[in-house]
């Protein structure tokens, strides 16, 4: 038994009653987007009908509302991944957003040519190519971790990297391919103890399990909303303040400025200097709302359901013969990618479509990783909370059915 009720949870999500080609649609491409609670959406429509206003810069009722919705919801944010400060918090544009903010500030002001940023082969490639920019501009070298037959790092391999020329090690919390759930306590502190700093990309681990920046003592961490409920176009940054201190803005324009005169500038305070624009204070707003649907559901009933997901739909997909799941690590999140036979993750994705189950095929964004397992792409099912055992089975009997067709 499980303390969370699915049934009811899945009446808070709209879409999840639709159909696809006449069947029930069966979302399982959660770690591309989530779907969105009603609370979320009704909280779009509420901001745009009652308190709608640009931000920070009326003195006006309106904007002095939608300012202070805002602002509350960078409280929620900071409470929800436990940060000192709220103002450690930076709202960005997703975690692609964040991290090309951080490529550039940090590699500008702290990097010289031949400085290293240490990598995993399993990255996105949202926490490849922004370095990668950098090291055209900057001379920086990219160093990579490689993973195991199981799809994970060792702490003695990041140990074998790590230079008096590395700069920082920027590490995804969760492989949005494998599953595999990455060490990031031992790696912070392996980090630390050579005061080097570190990144983790938790696009992939905010929604699933509890976070905290405090006790993990990361030194940034970047995130999505889209992926936790909330909207596109909406991510995080956390910064600890002494970095985001040190670190120079990204883009400049209205909003990160305290004074501007044709011959200087002067930045505006934290985290303001990171927010040039006018942001998605829409979007964020509502992530605060998608943050508190969470907290309601509980993130321990959330990780111990999705949990119970993931074990039961890997026990049953190992039993299709000729199946290949790609990252077999005992410490994984609820994702899982696979190959079948020789039929094509592409053809698999489009048989499966036909037949109302969404999952996502090919190299998820994550090339490199595809390169070193050898293959072109992957067919992936991914969980939220409002999956169901049966909508599970679906996915297996479907993959059955699509086997019996090709052999
Ligand atoms: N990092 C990881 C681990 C991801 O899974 C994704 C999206 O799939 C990203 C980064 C990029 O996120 P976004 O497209 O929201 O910027």
């Amino acid at each position: 038994m499980h303390a969370l009720d699915v049934n009811n949870i899945r009446k808070d999500f709209p879409i999840l009653s639709r159909e696809i080609y006449g069947k029930p649609l069966v979302y399982l491409d959660n770690a591309a987007t989530t779907q969105k609670p009603l609370v979320v959406i009704q909280k779009i429509n509420e901001v745009y009908t009652t308190i709608n206003a640009n931000i920070h810069r009326g003195i006006h009722y309106l904007s002095q509302l939608a300012t202070e919705s805002y602002e509350e919801a960078r409280k929620t944010v900071q409470r929800y991944i436990n940060a000192p400060n709220s103002n450690e918090i930076v709202f960005t544009r997703g975690t692609t957003d964040s991290i090309n903010l951080l490529a550039s500030s940090f590699c500008r002001s702290q990097c010289h040519k031949e400085d290293e940023i240490i990598l995993t082969a399993m990255e996105h490639h949202a926490n490849i190519v922004p370095w990668q920019i950098q090291s055209d501009i900057n001379g920086i070298k990219l160093k990579i971790i490689p993973i195991t037959k199981t799809g994970e790092i060792r702490l003695e391999d990041i140990e074998c990297l790590i230079s008096l020329k590395t700069k920082l090690i920027a590490v995804i919390s969760i492989s949005n391919v494998l599953g595999t759930i990455n060490p990031i306590t031992d790696i912070i502190q392996l980090g630390h103890s050579y005061n080097i700093p570190i990144m983790i990309d938790a696009a992939q681990s905010v929604q699933h399990v509890s976070t905290d920046v405090k006790l993990l003592d990361c030194d940034f961490m970047v995130f999505s909303a889209h992926k936790m409920y909330g909207t596109p176009g909406v991510g995080v940054l956390y910064g600890k303040e002494n970095w985001l201190d040190k670190l120079p803005p990204y883009q400049g324009g209205g909003e990160m400025i305290a004074d501007v005169t044709f011959e200087k500038t002067i930045f505006n305070e934290l985290p303001f200097k990171f927010e040039a624009g006018t942001p998605n204070y829409v979007g964020v707003i509502a992530l605060g709302e998608a943050i508190r649907y969470i907290e309601k559901v509980g993130l321990n009933n959330i990780c111990s359901y999705e949990q119970f997901l993931s074990n039961y739909a890997t026990n049953q997909l190992e039993q299709i013969p000729n199946i290949k799941i790609f990252g077999t690590s005992q410490h994984k999140g609820p994702i899982i990618s696979f190959l079948v036979d020789n039929i094509h993750h592409y053809d698999m994705g489009i048989l499966l479509n036909q037949l109302g189950i969404a999952v996502r095929s090919g190299h998820h964004c994550a090339q490199p990783l595809m390169n070193t397992l050898g293959i072109d792409g992957t067919v992936r099912a991914s969980f939220a909370f409002y999956n169901t055992k049966e909508e599970i089975d679906i996915l297996v009997n479907a993959l059955r059915h699509i086997i019996s067709i090709f052999s």
